[in-house]
């Protein structure tokens, strides 16, 4: 039996995308959310050094003492939320943890609510794990805001947990706390898990402020908070994320964790807990959060007045801006594509953030300033084509 029927929207337009650039295309990528930015040099001192004095092996299965006791120490201080060492386990990224929180929490049959848009590892690692994803589209006139109702309506008897995503990809809502804190009594009401998703937390803008759903709790119990260092740090590929939870949930957690990927790169956890501890790597995430609310800014001043204005997002958090761009007539699939070879431009097509999204098309702004400029005026010039 197929448990996919789909494999990723997102990685098979970026290989769309490197293969025309093979043939000779240049294009300006604005699909994919990876920040252009290098990882801080201490950070790459640490690791090289690490690597250089042997710890290359394999190491502590949950994660070093050491980098699980820093990893405490930031959620206590950053997000307020109340874990020691035997709340946190080190993942391959944010995206592992997700899959052995699933692989943990679902059995057959289980439904698990997905708020629309979404990014699609979560449906497919609830599929692959034999639950059915449970979808409420989000209210696009309303910045796709957390709708506790109408997840309320939505909630039956084999309702597993629902995922949230705040600082969210791809619409870039900041969820309320005021809200979060309703879903966590409709959680404790209906006796289910909340999978939050945080790894955009340090970016947001304005007075859209990050709160973490797990603060609320005095011992860590319904909440499975997920987080990764990709983002925050500029750090996609040294692939370092880390869950936290209850006891109970982290020692599930770790028997998966011990036969999926046995132990995480000793040399990238003392690269991660460098970024956690130096000052300089707090500045450089500062200077980085600084760059991306200038680039956000250079995007609303000058779509201002254009034919974009009406229909570009402008995002609370994270590094994206959603583009309601069908014209009615091409293949919402095809969109994306048509850009591409009309312009240059590649933005991800909608349909990689639920099937009801497809109008859309996402532009990631973590890119370099010029770049960005070169994209927009393209964009604007293109509705005059
Ligand atoms: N959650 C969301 C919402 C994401 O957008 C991503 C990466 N694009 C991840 C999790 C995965 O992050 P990581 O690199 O830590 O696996």
């Amino acid at each position: 039996m197929n448990k996919l029927s789909q494999g990723s929207y997102s990685v098979n337009f970026a290989d769309y995308v490197r293969n025309l650039e093979k043939q000779g295309m240049d294009i300006i990528k604005l699909q994919t959310g990876d920040p252009f930015f290098s990882t801080h040099p201490s950070i790459i001192l640490s690791a090289s050094t690490a690597m250089k004095s042997g710890r290359t092996k394999y190491c502590d299965s949950r994660g070093l003492p050491q980098f699980r006791e820093a990893i405490c120490q930031k959620l206590q201080s950053a997000n307020l939320i109340n874990a020691s060492e035997e709340n946190v386990l080190v993942t391959h990224g944010a995206v592992q943890g997700l899959s052995v929180v699933l692989q943990h929490i679902l059995s057959q049959g289980d439904e698990c609510i997905v708020l629309e848009p979404f990014w699609r590892a979560y449906e497919a690692n609830i599929k692959i794990n034999q639950g059915t994803p449970k979808i409420i589209t989000l209210d696009s006139t309303n910045n796709f805001a957390l709708d506790v109702a109408k997840i309320k309506s939505q909630i039956n008897r084999r309702t597993k947990a629902i995922i949230i995503n705040t600082p969210n990809n791809p619409s870039g809502s900041v969820y309320k706390a005021s809200e979060l804190k309703k879903l966590h009594d409709l959680a404790a009401e209906e006796d289910i898990f909340i999978i939050s998703d945080e790894v955009y937390e340090s970016i947001t803008f304005d007075a859209n402020n990050h709160f973490s759903i797990g603060s609320i709790e005095a011992v860590p119990s319904r909440v499975i908070s997920l987080f990764s260092f990709s983002k925050t740090y500029s750090m996609t590929g040294w692939r370092i994320g880390y869950v936290s939870a209850s006891k109970e949930v982290i020692d599930e957690l770790l028997k998966y964790n011990q036969f999926n990927i046995t132990s995480v790169p000793e040399f990238s956890q003392l690269a991660c807990l460098e970024a956690l501890q130096s000052s300089e790597s707090s500045s450089y995430v500062s200077e980085m959060n600084n760059y991306y609310s200038q680039n956000r800014a250079l995007l609303i001043n000058r779509i201002r007045g254009t034919w974009l204005e009406p229909i570009t997002t402008i995002p609370q958090g994270a590094f994206y801006s959603l583009i309601e761009f069908n014209d009615g007539k091409t293949d919402p699939l095809d969109l994306a594509k048509k850009i591409v070879t009309d312009i240059q431009v590649s933005l991800t097509p909608g349909i990689a953030f639920g099937d009801k999204m497809s109008g859309f098309l996402r532009l990631c702004f973590a890119c370099e300033r010029g770049i960005l400029e070169e994209a927009l005026e393209r964009l604007i010039d293109y509705k005059k084509m």
